[in-house]
């Protein structure tokens, strides 16, 4: 395969204008053209991975097959291209100075001054060309986190004039801004966009094309003002309109036409016909469903949707492939009691509990997994969220009132959720959790089965307790199906309740897999289960 072309992706004005679904829709229309893409996110931060990051510092942590924690982007470079990163794909300031500091330990600079340019830039580079080396991907687009001018996403910058220097005729750079609308005089304004072209041509970078995120479509004097400002031509101005679902924006970008402006500056004498039915009949069963079912999310950063992004999009991914419109109850479990649970979960006609960490809202998600088994609501318990099931039903059900998980309580008398084996010497807590891609046999007779319709299943985690095998039987005894085992590892990944409707935990995250084009069979079969329960 010849050489691949870069795109990179950078952001002015503000941050949280989108650079990642700009990246993802880009990268949609280049692949959906049959060039094989990926896209790398360099991130700012000091951190070596976003493992260690509160959600509320970041959202989601995102993992990928090989087990990388990673930025919650990675998740719809995933969803948009329908094919799985790794840890190539994602690069913090935190994972760069790690390796020229190791490298430097090493002796490795021949005793050399040690600087971030060319050494940080040098790294950021390689890290970059490492996805070219594999020789899988034509297009390797690199979105640039955080907003020009920031001092901490300088090196990247830099590193980026420096590769458009070395590679001229394989880089194009598309900047993404935004453009205020000033009700009172009915404009919108471009001066932050200038400013921020300006800030990137202080270091040396030209941007070839700019997209503009505006509430309000551009008028033509508009385009003109952005080309003539910032030296680009005029079908260079890209406007990006807000949407209702970020799975339109490849539709917006492809009539705009970002992808075919794009491919000119890297030099393509034409493109491929785009083949993209399949999203765009989805995308209609999306905005003709009707909103009728209501899913309960019960978590503790529900102030912070972010925080379930992959939770959030396998269920739109779901009900599209369904044509069901559904609308969410995000509810917040510390604010859950005995007393108005009821009121709480009222309207659900399915509740999913959510990953997490640490005793904040136990109590609220454990009384949550009780109303929905003992009144029959469809429930979906995902990895803290099994935990809390088999917690709840080894309480009340098995009859040990104090049964908990030994990471809430390490003294409890019943650990029925215990730390795993091999994460008793653990130390360290960044990269240490069981990460990434595992196998999953499933008994046929489980719903899990009848969803996936296969025994073996791979299915990504990032955790370090599990269900205590000293008490299966137990829980066997008492109702509860252990329908999904590792057997390698002797771990058991699901549980169900065979006289329930619908109630399903996993010790994996299954909403790391969906993407628009491939809905998760679980969530597919638990929005199934909701439907019965609202005709009912
Ligand atoms: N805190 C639990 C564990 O570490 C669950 C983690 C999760 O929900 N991702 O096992």
């Amino acid at each position: 395969m010849s050489k691949a072309k870069f795109i990179f992706v950078t952001g002015g004005v503000t941050s949280s204008l989108g650079k990642g679904i700009i990246a993802s829709a880009l990268g949609n229309l280049f692949q959906s053209r049959g060039y094989k893409t990926t896209i790398l996110k360099l991130d700012p931060y000091l951190n070596v991975d976003p493992g260690t990051l509160n959600p509320y510092e970041h959202g989601e942590c995102y993992v990928t097959q090989d087990g990388a924690e990673t930025d919650l982007d990675l998740g719809h470079y995933e969803r948009f291209l329908n094919i799985p990163t790794s840890q190539l794909n994602n690069v913090t300031t935190g994972s760069i100075y790690n390796t020229v500091i190791e490298r430097e330990r090493k002796g490795d600079f021949l005793g050399k001054t040690v600087q971030i340019i060319p050494h940080i830039t040098d790294e950021i580079k390689n890290r970059i060309l490492k996805l070219e080396k594999n020789k899988k991907f034509k297009i390797i687009i690199i979105e640039i986190g955080g907003t020009v001018g920031d001092i901490e996403s300088l090196p990247y910058i830099e590193a980026l004039r420096q590769f458009k220097f070395e590679r001229k005729n394989d880089v194009a750079v598309v900047h993404l801004t935004l453009l205020p609308f000033l009700s009172a005089t009915g404009e919108l304004k471009t001066k932050p966009t200038q400013h921020s072209v300006k800030t990137m041509l202080q270091s040396g970078v030209q941007p070839d094309v700019i997209v503009c995120r505006s509430e309000q479509p551009l008028t033509e004097s508009v385009k003109r003002k952005i080309a003539l400002f910032c030296n680009i031509e005029y079908a260079s101005v890209i406007e990006s309109v807000d949407v209702d679902t970020i799975y339109e924006v490849p539709i917006k970008m492809l009539e705009q036409k970002l992808d075919s402006v794009v491919s000119k500056i890297l030099g393509f004498k034409s493109l491929n016909k785009i083949n993209n039915s399949v999203w765009k009949k989805r995308l209609q069963k999306i905005k003709h469903s009707k909103s009728d079912l209501v899913i309960g999310i019960i978590g503790k950063y529900v102030e912070l949707k972010d925080s379930y992004k992959s939770i959030f999009e396998s269920i739109t991914h779901a009900s599209a492939f369904l044509g069901l419109g559904v609308s969410i109850n995000w509810i917040q479990s510390d604010q859950i009691t005995h007393k108005n649970i009821a009121k709480e979960v009222a309207g659900c006609h399915g509740v999913i509990v959510a990953p997490g960490f640490g005793d904040r809202g136990i109590n609220g998600k454990i009384i949550a997994v009780q109303h929905a088994r003992e009144n029959n609501v469809p429930f979906l318990g995902i990895c803290l969220g099994m935990q809390i099931a088999v917690i709840e039903f080894f309480r009340n059900v098995c009859g040990h009132k104090t049964a908990h998980s030994s990471e809430m309580n390490p003294k409890t008398k019943y650990p029925v959720i215990d730390l795993m084996k091999n994460q008793l010497d653990v130390i360290n807590k960044g990269g240490t959790m069981r990460l990434g891609s595992y196998r999953c046999k499933l008994l046929k007779s489980s719903k899990c089965y009848q969803a996936y319709k296969s025994e073996d299943i791979m299915e990504r985690h990032r955790h370090r307790y599990e269900l205590n095998n000293k008490y299966r039987q137990e829980l066997i005894n008492h109702g509860m199906s252990l329908v999904g085992t590792n057997e390698d590892l002797d771990l058991v990944e699901i549980i169900e309740i065979d006289k329930h409707p619908w109630f399903v935990g996993v010790q994996f995250h299954p909403e790391y897999q969906s993407t628009f084009i491939n809905p998760h069979p679980l969530f597919i079969s638990f929005i199934n289960a909701t439907l019965l329960n609202l005709k009912s």
